[in-house]
């Protein structure tokens, strides 16, 4: 195939451009865009890493229900993930905290304490849809390559890239959003927050369950800020801006939750010991 003139000079433009902005990408939903510049795959070794250390940090849950019911929910919300290539795997902690993180290659931590909060599998489902669309738009990434964990981009990424192992692993766990007892929890930005949102709840919605209960549980966790330490909330910062952006959503959810072949509503209740 001969390129004339015209077709040249639009591919050595196309190829200089994309040269120039190797560290370039574009948010799904909101097509903002985002600086990266780690690779995929070095993100996925890393969450590998960083879900070894939590496991190997925390107790897992002996609560075979609770365990099951993660697995049952957190395997629908991965289905409609469309990342056939990650290892999804779910793990219970025996843990009071009100945390959940999925990590590159989805990996997902959830503690016992969160789940009271989320009162049913739908709730839980909000959690999980939303870690999930975290690591989809890769927001973890994005901020270890913008440099919010200290002050200037290009020190960020070459203190992580040199540092020491154990630092190395407790900037890539704030980046992703872990609450540890080393690290100040880091919260994610408005932008990376609505854009979860709308992935999250799209992804709810398709999974079968109702996406109204989004609205609903960031609500509750807003008034149970208010009632003493509440991690989850710390890292996603709940407000007004972001409750208007979800209703805004939710037209759409609603229709992908309509065409659902099976509806699942809340599902089932969540019961535990710290209910
Ligand atoms: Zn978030």
């Amino acid at each position: 195939m001969k390129f004339n003139r015209r077709q040249w000079i639009q591919a050595v433009g196309l190829a200089g451009f994309a040269g120039c902005c190797s560290g370039c990408r574009f948010a799904p939903e909101s097509g903002r865009h985002q600086w990266m510049f780690m690779t995929e795959h070095q993100e996925l070794s890393w969450g590998a890493k960083v879900f070894e250390e939590l496991v190997s940090r925390e107790k897992a849950s002996q609560n075979l229900p609770l365990v099951q019911l993660l697995s049952r929910v957190g395997n629908r919300i991965a289905e409609q993930a469309n990342r056939s290539d990650f290892d999804w795997e779910f793990e219970l902690v025996d843990s009071e905290t009100r945390t959940a993180v999925c990590l590159p290659g989805g990996k997902v931590v959830v503690s016992e304490g969160i789940l009271p909060l989320c009162e049913n599998e739908a709730g839980l489902a909000v959690v999980l849809s939303h870690e999930v669309a975290h690591i989809l738009a890769r927001h973890g990434g994005e901020r270890l390559s913008k440099g919010v964990l200290v002050n200037n981009a290009k020190d960020s990424w070459r203190s992580v890239t040199r540092a020491d192992p154990n630092q190395k692993t407790e900037r890539v766990m704030m980046a992703y959003g872990v609450v540890s007892e080393d690290s100040t929890p880091l919260p994610y930005s408005l932008s990376q927050e609505l854009e979860a949102d709308q992935i999250g709840v799209r992804l709810m919605a398709n999974a079968g369950y109702n996406p109204n209960v989004a609205t609903e549980f960031w609500k509750r966790l807003r008034q149970a800020g208010t009632e003493g330490t509440n991690e989850f909330l710390t890292v996603h910062t709940s407000n007004e801006r972001r409750e208007m952006s979800l209703m805004a959503a939710m037209g759409e959810a609603q229709q992908y939750y309509a065409d659902c072949e099976l509806k699942l509503g809340r599902g089932q209740a969540i019961v535990t010991p710290r209910s």
